[in-house]
């Protein structure tokens, strides 16, 4: 299978799929893990070098599965529902031909994720369109999009869940690529994450894979939704 993750910001797909991801690369899947915005927003720096840390950060995240990265570097905090950036999202999603695409759902609580969400849903139909103008061929198989957690986990019932267990340190692996993220003030590249039980990207992926885990007894899981519309329903279970 071929996987397409698409998360507004560098860190959001770790946190939210990213130890069903790493199941996907463990089972022989193609996981492509798109970033959106080019991470500007913090921590406060020079804009070119924060944007070149948070590539890096997402590569080396990527690599840590054996996924390959696709940055797409729109401005953190200013993406918007618009033809040219619908456009950007097409072609990727015509290009990588996934058979799942995994990705934020539409109520999530920064506006990028929430944009995000409404580009991947309108994308994903206009891939399909024949005629349209495109360097790609059109997606026309029934292509599922599954919506990760929202940031906290907030009003969100899952439908599917996820086993992450066994990879539950590739996950922390995966966020601790992104140490930027955990810098109080200004980059600085002297900075050493905090141990274990005072990481707060653990902390925040431990409670919610704990609670989810819960629902299923299991030690860690991963939920998901479904959108549920013309062409992205099937009959059988695609995440691991
Ligand atoms: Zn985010």
């Amino acid at each position: 299978m071929r996987i397409l993750a698409i998360g507004a910001h560098g860190d959001d797909l770790e946190m939210f799929c990213g130890g069903t991801l790493a199941r996907c690369a463990e089972r022989g899947d193609r996981v492509f893990m798109c970033v959106v915005t080019d991470g500007r927003g913090r921590p406060k720096g020079e804009l070119e070098q924060i944007i070149a840390i948070r590539k890096a950060e997402a590569e080396a995240s990527a690599a840590v599965i054996g996924a390959q990265p696709v940055w797409m570097g729109l401005p953190d905090g200013g993406l918007w529902v618009d033809e040219p950036t619908r456009h950007l999202f097409v072609e990727i999603i015509r290009e990588c031909q996934p058979d799942l695409i995994i990705t934020h759902p539409a109520d999530d609580y920064h506006p990028d994720h929430k944009t995000t969400s409404r580009l991947v849903m309108d994308a994903a139909q206009i891939a399909r369109t024949a005629n349209y103008p495109s360097r790609f061929p059109p997606h026309r198989a029934v292509v599922p999009v599954a919506f990760m957690e929202p940031e906290r986990g907030i009003g969100f019932i899952p439908e599917e869940y996820v086993d992450v267990s066994s990879v539950w340190e590739k996950k922390l692996a995966m966020l601790d690529c992104h140490r930027s993220q955990l810098m109080p003030g200004t980059y600085d590249p002297a900075f050493t994450l905090p141990p274990p039980d005072q990481n707060l990207f653990h902390h925040y992926a431990a409670a919610l894979g704990t609670f989810r885990g819960l629902a299923v007894n299991t030690r860690f899981a991963e939920g998901f939704r479904f959108w549920q519309a013309a062409n992205r329903i099937v009959t059988h279970r695609l995440l691991p």
